[in-house]
């Protein structure tokens, strides 16, 4: 066996053995035999079934082991009437092990046979998996099924879906392409990130289990940077592997706080991908969080820092995690928002009534107004910053009922103000960033104040359609601008205030000046 072979044997129950390192053709059967159960059935979905063969052939050739077959029908999600069908497949075949070849949804399947067996009182079988991407399901003692009336997932804890054995052997990831990879892995950090929180306000920190935290964080970072550039990066499949496996136990051993509970709403009410949905909620949860969990906050940042060191961040990750990680999610090209995946900005609501009604160990307060800022922002992929600036609504429907971003000074101690209006498809903080582009930084004394476009668009056809056709999303536009006006000349005098517009938006600041005119101190319309 290869020397770099790493063996954490930690008792029969209570713990996965963990064997990382080496090719897992070469450890397998070995560590079958040694556990002494001999007739192994195969799982994997369909996706995966090459790879499976490969192990049920392989177990086929031992003269040691039994192979029972390959039940090759996991599927995304874990209904309940599938994991019956497998524990079926098992007790036909007179199986007493279960290989779990593949990503969270088979090691799920797994874990749901086993604790259908034992709650049934029938044998439960041998759990060994071998992981695919980077969920880290395999080190915890969670379970989920789908109720099969479609009223999403129930989840729970039992000892009886605890793996005996986790083989990671990075060659398994080879074929995960980044689309895939990228996701899984924010998937897995956010399992470190969240249990950061609940310890907020402990009495006490459990220093390993904070160390075990951070190198998990670190480790992942650092690999969501590297396989960003390169996804089929050998040494960073590696290191993504050690900090999935970490996070994992992590998320085993820690608690969970607002992250997970609107991941689960989420993604059980509307069956959303389950790695992606946690990409897109982790920078917004960080900054929802920054101001109330100060010590998470600089723990996590220093984590950060350490994973993807000090030279490339366009955020500094210690000043500002939320922010370090959403620029990480931007420029590694991993989902940013919720509207990508098909939810409606109206169904966000009825996730917010969920959370409230769920008891979440949160140290900030939450609030249904807190909640659903969070969640639009992750609806509209609005870049995160744990010291980001916001006007309250203008109105309580449509574009208004956004919060406008604030750059610069309070209005009412500025000199000057930008009115700064995003074209389609954008955000109110990207169009802040590239004032602040344009500008090489801002002027002191100098406020930007940017509204933002319900949908990213402030109408929905081109500016030569009919106007007929561009309502009332453009009647709401052009009433908001001039609202926002209305609201800065309060502060600002209006010929020290300048409208700046680009794309959708310049149209717009245009059309403003047409209908209402001055005074004003300018208009850029790029
Ligand atoms: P998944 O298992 O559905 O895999 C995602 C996709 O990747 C699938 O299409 C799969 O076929 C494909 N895939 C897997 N490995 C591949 C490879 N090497 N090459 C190419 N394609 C590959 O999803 P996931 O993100 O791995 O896991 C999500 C599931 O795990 C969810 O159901 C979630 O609830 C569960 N989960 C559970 C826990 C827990 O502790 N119970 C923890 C994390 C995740």
């Amino acid at each position: 066996m290869n020397e770099t072979i790493e063996r954490m044997r930690v008792g029969p129950k209570g713990h996965t053995q963990v064997i990382s390192g080496a090719p897992w053709a070469e450890v397998l059967t070995p560590a079958l035999v040694e556990l002494g159960h001999r007739r192994v059935l195969v799982l994997c979905s369909a996706g995966r079934r090459a790879v499976a063969e490969q192990v049920a052939t392989q177990l086929a050739e031992h003269p040691g082991l039994d192979a029972r077959g390959l039940f090759a029908e996991a599927e995304a999600h874990v209904p309940r009437a599938l994991a019956e069908r497998a524990l079926a497949e098992l007790e036909a075949r007179g199986a007493d092990t279960l290989i779990a070849v593949g990503g969270g949804a088979v090691i799920g399947l797994a874990k749901a046979v086993a604790l259908l067996a034992t709650r049934a009182g029938r044998a439960r079988p041998l759990l060994v998996a071998l992981p695919t991407t980077y969920a880290g399901s395999e080190m915890t003692a969670i379970w989920g099924l789908e109720r099969d009336d479609g009223t999403g997932k129930q989840v729970g804890r039992d000892e009886a879906v605890r793996f005996e054995l986790a083989i990671y052997d990075p060659a398994l990831t080879a074929g995960l392409p980044a689309k895939l990879a990228l996701p899984s892995l924010f998937n897995a950090m956010a399992h470190a990130v969240d249990a950061l929180y609940p310890l907020e306000q402990a009495e006490s920190r459990p220093a390993t289990l904070v160390a075990a935290i951070t190198e998990a964080i670190a480790e992942l970072s650092a690999a969501i940077t590297a396989l960003g550039r390169d996804a089929q990066d050998g040494a960073a499949r590696r290191k993504a592997m050690v900090g999935a496996q970490r996070a994992g136990a992590v998320l085993d051993r820690a608690g969970m706080s607002l992250h997970h509970k609107l991941a689960h709403v989420l993604g059980g009410r509307w069956s959303l991908p389950h790695a992606a949905t946690h990409t897109i909620l982790l920078p917004q949860v960080v900054a929802f969080m920054a101001r109330a969990a100060p010590w998470a906050n600089a723990a996590l940042g220093e984590a950060l820092t350490k994973g993807l060191g000090r030279e490339r961040p366009v955020v500094d990750p210690a000043a500002d995690p939320a922010a370090a990680l959403s620029s990480l999610a931007r420029e590694v090209g991993a989902p940013v928002d919720l509207l990508e995946l098909g939810l409606a900005r109206d169904q966000l609501d009825a996730a917010v009534d969920e959370v409230l009604a769920a008891a979440v160990v949160s140290p900030r307060p939450l609030t249904r107004s807190g909640l659903r800022e969070l969640l639009d922002d992750a609806w509209l992929g609005r870049p995160a910053s744990g010291s980001r600036r916001r006007l309250a609504p203008l109105a309580r429907s449509g574009h208004g009922s956004l919060p406008a971003a604030l750059a610069g000074p309070p209005l009412a101690q500025a000199q000057a103000a930008v009115i700064a209006v995003h074209g389609r498809g954008g955000t109110a903080e990207a169009v802040i960033a590239q004032l602040e582009q344009l500008l090489a930084g801002l002027p002191e004394g100098l406020a930007i104040v940017a509204p933002q476009a319900e949908a990213r668009r402030w109408y929905p056809r081109g500016f030569a359609q009919p106007v007929a056709r561009n309502q009332p999303e453009l009647d709401d536009a052009i009433d908001q601008l001039a609202a926002l006006r209305r609201h800065v000349a309060t502060q600002v005098a209006p010929t020290r205030t300048l409208l700046f517009g680009f794309s959708q938006g310049a149209c717009l600041v245009l059309d403003q000046v047409a209908r209402s005119g001055g005074p004003l101190a300018g208009v850029v319309a790029i």
